[in-house]
């Protein structure tokens, strides 16, 4: 179970931009980012220089990750990414990145060193599949860029491919992960989805939708229920804002069984940011995701 592909995904966020007009300016960004996945998506291998949604390569990853208990993601070799394709891509998501206005000097510095070759853009790739922060740290000082948005760039080269390993996990593999942390990226996640009584955490920078403790907060493991609350938003019963008093952290919570319309996979974040508005109101903290 993973994202929709990229091309359909495409076309889920050029009908919600109509619709709506409050969330043109994430959407709008989702959309260009969708659009320079594309071409990552339309090559035969997504990007990479094997089949990584081949069915074996899957299970193989699959095997590692469960004996290992880290997620897939730590299994990838950072030379399966087609350095072509990714150089290219990566430029791209910068300037797109650029034209927001945010961090620009940081940015520009930064696709000067991608356009020089001074950044070697799979090391960067093997710094985000490692999880490796220090390594991150000192490429954002030394171009002065914030550590999320080159996190962002490098996730927008290895997304099209983790879509497509999510797409083929086995779903009964997923319910046993039992982590908080996403059994294929790593990532945590900020939306769940509540179907027939059961918490499922969704990814939706891969799309694995796996089970989950109720009564444990995602982001500190506490599991004491007298410190795990929830905030019912006003208007919306289909949603509410499960969190922990402990940590101050927070997971947004989608009831399916109230939902007039469906959402999309992929989008429960960008479509649920009025939540986080009214989780800052109650004084909550968002956790910082990689992807943000
Ligand atoms: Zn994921
Ligand atoms: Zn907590």
């Amino acid at each position: 179970m993973g994202n929709p592909p990229v091309q359909e995904q495409l076309k889920m966020v050029s009908l919600l931009i109509q619709q709506r007009k409050d969330l043109q300016n994430p959407l709008g960004l989702y959309k260009e980012i969708l659009q320079i996945q594309l071409e990552i998506d339309n090559t035969p291998t997504k990007g990479t220089n094997i089949k990584c949604d081949d069915q074996n390569v899957v299970d193989d990853l699959q095997r590692k990750s469960l004996d290992a208990k880290k997620p897939i993601i730590h299994f990838l070799d950072p030379h399966m990414f087609n350095l072509d394709v990714s150089s290219k891509v990566s430029k791209k998501v910068v300037r797109v990145l650029i034209e927001q206005n945010v961090n620009k000097k940081g940015l520009e510095k930064l696709l000067s060193y991608l356009e020089s070759g001074r950044l070697d853009i799979l090391k960067l790739v093997e710094a985000a599949l490692r999880e490796d922060i220090v390594s991150i740290g000192k490429v954002a000082e030394e171009s002065g860029v914030q550590p999320a948005l080159l996190l962002f760039t490098v996730g927008a080269l290895i997304q099209p491919c983790l879509e497509r390993i999510a797409g083929k996990s086995d779903p009964s593999l997923l319910d046993k992960w039992w982590q908080a942390t996403c059994p294929v990226c790593g990532r945590i996640p900020a939306v769940a989805r509540l179907k027939h009584n059961k918490r499922y955490l969704v990814c939706t920078f891969c799309g694995a939708e796996y089970l989950s403790d109720h009564f444990s907060c995602v982001h500190c493991g506490n599991k004491d229920p007298y410190t795990l609350k929830y905030l019912a938003v006003e208007a919306q019963p289909a949603f509410q804002i499960d969190f922990c008093t402990k940590c101050k952290r927070y997971i947004k919570v989608i009831n399916e069984a109230k939902l007039k319309d469906p959402i999309p996979k992929g989008l429960e974040d960008i479509l649920t940011l009025n939540l986080d508005f009214s989780a800052k109101e109650a004084d909550l903290i968002r956790e910082t995701d990689h992807s943000a």
